[in-house]
């Protein structure tokens, strides 16, 4: 379910018609739904109420903080994974103690800035880092709280570069090998490993991989239990699906059908980091049509948001619902299933400023007539489009904004040039 729908021939968010923002604010703009960011939310703490998780929102899929400020007045603690994402999470109002950090990484200021801030959980990831984990709080005469960051081995289930529980990654700990890991650390001062981690990778459109690493996930635990170790948390991470296309994503429902089973056979605290699931179709990017051409047999289209606002389709190949916010007369409703054949469209690409012919948010897509001026509205934009964004080309980031109700509010201004320079500029004595 989302809040972007069309009425009378143009696209609204929740009582908002999305053409009057970007006459605001300019394009190309990001703007988000309150109300679907909210919803998601509440669908993940509905589908899993049983198990009373304790859900971290991943910062790293969009981490504007006032979006973090919602997620933290409903409850949810936060994903990090570098100390500038601790940073955010803790402008947005967060509780360390809802906080856990993962990532291969973490430098030592990072990992003492977390333990100074108290964070619940290290989602720890190799047998390095536990150790220096263990050295440096040991020092600050403090106890680590960690959670082994398990690779459970698991079949392909994404994109190549968003897979990250086959073996061979960079994640984790090899399922191998990671009792020994554990058994190296008991009884060492400065760490207590009272958790495990998985996070399978992204975007998930089947509930199986969590069923195998949970079942894999209950052995682990009481095999650690064994060595003496007090687990009390499992986390099973993030990467839940969402729409892209069309209605593939699953129901939160059937992911915790699939997880709450190793809840139940553990007692463990479930912790989430759900980031995708409660952000992605809660923004939209809007473009604005500059120019069109024809070259070498095919049809551009050529707007003002870049693969430097979103480089999920340069990046993945990934697949954006691309429609026109004020649709003419004779233009069709925007299809729910965009896979299927369009009537009068014709195979368009959407592409945009920068120099590099990987510059596109879609290519051959299905697409009525558009012209000058138009706008265009690239869907479920909201999970790491402005988190991956960029300044390349010297391009300033977009502006970001808020929607609830018939009321809105700018979340991020659109950044000047002088921001461009500034940190530049900072340097010249
Ligand atoms: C990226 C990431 C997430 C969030 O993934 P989503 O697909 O956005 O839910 C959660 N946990 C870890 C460790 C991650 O790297």
């Amino acid at each position: 379910m989302d809040h972007f729908q069309y009425k009378n021939r143009q696209l609204y968010c929740e009582e908002v018609p999305v053409a009057e923002l970007a006459a605001k604010f300019g394009t190309p703009l990001f703007v988000y739904s309150q109300a679907t960011l909210l919803h998601h939310l509440k669908e993940i703490q509905t589908a899993f109420a049983e198990a009373n998780p304790i859900i971290c929102y991943s910062v790293k899929t969009n981490g504007n903080i006032h979006l973090g400020r919602l997620m933290a007045e409903h409850g949810a603690g936060f994903d990090v994974t570098s100390g500038g994402e601790l940073y955010r999470a803790l402008k947005a109002g967060g509780d360390p103690k809802k906080f856990v950090f993962a990532g291969v990484g973490k430098t030592d200021d990072e990992i003492r800035y977390a333990l100074e801030q108290g964070i619940m959980l290290f989602n720890v990831e190799s047998e390095a880092e536990l150790h220096n984990l263990a050295d440096i709080a040991h020092s600050m005469g403090k106890v680590a709280p960690a959670a082994l960051r398990v690779n459970p081995d698991l079949p392909p289930k994404t994109h190549v570069k968003t897979d990250t529980s086959v073996k061979g990654v960079k994640f984790g700990l090899d399922i191998e090998t990671i009792l020994e890991v554990a058994q190296g650390v008991i009884n060492r001062p400065g760490i207590s490993i009272v958790g495990l981690h998985m996070h399978l990778g992204s975007p998930i459109l089947s509930a199986d991989p969590y069923r195998m690493g949970a079942e894999k996930g209950v052995k682990l635990i009481e095999a650690l239990r064994k060595q003496g170790h007090p687990i009390k948390y499992l986390n099973m991470g993030g990467g839940f699906g969402i729409n892209y296309r069309k209605k593939e994503a699953l129901p939160a429902k059937a992911f915790a059908e699939a997880i709450l089973p190793a809840i139940r056979a553990t007692g463990c605290q479930l912790v989430l980091e759900p980031g995708r699931f409660i952000v992605g179709n809660a923004g939209i990017l809007l473009g604005r049509v500059l120019y069109l051409k024809e070259s070498g047999g095919k049809h551009y289209i050529i707007q003002d948001a870049a693969m430097n606002d979103l480089i999920r389709p340069t990046l993945y190949d990934s697949f954006h619902r691309i429609w026109p916010v004020n649709p003419p007369e004779g233009v069709p409703a925007p299809p729910e299933d965009f896979e299927a054949e369009i009537p009068n469209t014709f195979k368009q690409n959407v592409v945009g400023p920068v120099c590099e012919s990987g510059d596109f948010l879609a290519k051959d897509r299905a697409l009525p007539m558009v012209k000058r001026g138009d706008l265009l509205a690239v869907f479920s934009a909201g999970a790491y489009g402005m988190a991956m964004s960029s300044n390349y080309n010297a391009r300033v980031r977009a502006a970001e904004v808020l929607v609830t109700g018939d009321t809105f509010r700018l979340i991020r201004r659109r950044e000047t040039y002088e921001d461009l320079v500034a940190a530049e500029v900072a340097c010249t004595s």
